[in-house]
């Protein structure tokens, strides 16, 4: 039998697609290897779904959520300050709403039944091991672990997360480079409800994202923390390669975190439910591969597509979309009977014309800078410093001035001018 397409992996990239395809009329099998979707799957906590408006409108009156987020914190962590800048809109939480912390077992378990009600066939405990192709080297489907397991289509969409062996497999890769991935380690802490509302100074259905720069013992990185319905989602994210040349492991490093004065507070007498970790595709465009190949599509963090630029880390709903289109084209592909890479680049036309490449393209410097040694060991304390001696009073020495105190810190941390200079350039470039 040779169905219509094949689409490995129901994180969001695959279900996404299998919708849209199975919605169109094909015939669609959307492959897991996990015993239902999201039972494999981790992530911070925060999806920003306004592209589901297009897909499942209304989506906010059945996806399950655990908090809306109306309240977003960015803090700069040294040893001992903590600089907090933070944002609340009591318009994010009511429809149709901004961003919302979910659990992923729950929310790519619906995503995946919406998928099956629109007639895809999910086959879970089932993992793709290769690649099928016709004498031309076209893909024809794929591999899997089951006897007899070899599954026919006429296209291909590979949604198998990060290290994609099928995108490696189908040579849509180049040389893979350690230094592009960070590993993201995360636990989930459970506390009551009130607690938490009173901790973030929520009520209700509100919650609280609070990205982080430092706090992760010297290692380069970020962390998170996340308010669920009654846990705490803590973590970090560390660069490959740095956390691999000292000794700390991933876990001391959340705990050193979670004693930092500005977060103690808030986890205290919490209880540990969970600890997961992943590993993330973090260098953004210059790590991407060629989305197409014959017979075959690329999407989500098996395309590298993941977002991670510092106060962004949203890879949940680039997913999302790129399943969309690469389903889009598909089903462009296979009413024109041409499954070749010509035939499937409509995906391309798709990524380029929207969101998912043009914020890849604006930010590209971005998951460099942020994670380089300046930015990560020095201005931290620069401006923590800075805003230190600008709050203290110092009498009977009258207040300083902000230009003076910032160079004099500036020397302190070791910045020079000229890096300061083209660091702010990068960061006008990519920001503004
Ligand atoms: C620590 C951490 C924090 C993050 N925080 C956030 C956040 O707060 N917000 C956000 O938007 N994003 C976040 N992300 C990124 C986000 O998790 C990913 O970008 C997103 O999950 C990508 O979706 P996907 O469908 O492409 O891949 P995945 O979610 O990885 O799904 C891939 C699916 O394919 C299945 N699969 C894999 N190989 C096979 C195979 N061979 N055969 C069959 N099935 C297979 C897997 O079991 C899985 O279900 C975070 C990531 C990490 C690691």
């Amino acid at each position: 039998m040779t169905v219509d397409a094949i689409v490995v992996g129901a994180g969001p990239a695959g279900s996404a697609a299998a919708t849209v395809l199975a919605r169109k009329g094909y015939s669609v099998i959307l492959l897991e290897r996990g015993s239902f979707p999201g039972s494999k799957n981790m992530y911070g906590g925060v999806v920003y779904p306004r592209i589901l408006d297009q897909l499942h409108p209304q989506w906010w009156n059945e996806a399950p959520i655990q908090r809306w987020i109306t309240r977003r914190s960015t803090m700069v962590l040294t040893d001992t300050q903590a600089l907090t800048v933070d944002f609340r809109s009591a318009s994010w939480g009511q429809p149709p709403y901004n961003g919302a912390t979910a659990y992923r077992p729950d929310w790519d378990h619906w995503l995946a039944s919406k998928a099956e009600a629109d007639g895809a066939q999910l086959v879970c405990s089932t993992t793709a091991t290769g690649l099928l192709r016709d004498g031309s080297g076209q893909v024809v489907g794929v591999t899997t672990d089951r006897p007899d397991g070899d599954l026919h289509a006429k296209v291909v969409i590979a949604c198998d997360g990060v290290n994609s062996f099928l995108a490696k497999e189908a040579g849509l890769y180049g040389d893979v480079d350690a230094a592009n991935y960070t590993v993201g380690v995360k636990e989930t802490i459970a506390l009551p409800k009130h607690v938490i509302d009173e901790r973030f100074g929520v009520r209700d259905r509100e919650g609280v994202d609070i990205e982080i720069l430092g706090g992760t013992s010297g290692v380069n990185g970020g962390g998170f923390v996340y308010t669920n319905f009654d846990t705490l989602a803590v973590g970090v994210v560390l660069k490959l390669p740095k956390l691999a040349a000292q000794k700390l492991r991933p876990e001391e490093i959340i705990a050193n975190l979670k004693a930092h004065p500005g977060i103690a507070p808030l986890v205290e007498g919490g209880e540990i439910k969970e600890y997961s970790a992943h590993v993330i595709p973090e260098a953004g465009l210059s790590m991407m591969p060629k989305m197409t190949g014959d017979g075959m599509l690329v999407a989500g963090d098996a395309a590298a597509l993941c977002l991670a630029a510092g106060i962004w880390l949203e890879g949940v709903n680039f997913a999302m979309a790129s399943g969309m289109y690469a389903a889009e084209a598909a089903a462009e592909a296979l009413a024109a009977n041409d499954t070749s890479a010509a035939g499937l680049a409509g995906y391309e036309r798709r990524l380029n014309d929207t969101f998912v490449l043009r914020d890849h393209r604006k930010l590209r410097r971005a998951p460099s800078l942020v994670l380089s040694d300046r930015v990560q060991h020095l201005y931290p304390h620069m401006i923590a410093n800075t805003v230190e001696r600008m709050f203290r009073v110092d009498n009977p020495a009258p207040k300083p001035g902000l230009r003076r105190v910032l160079n004099e810190e500036r020397k302190r941390a070791g910045v020079k001018l000229k890096d300061l200079a083209s660091d702010a350039l990068d960061g006008l470039r990519s920001f503004g």
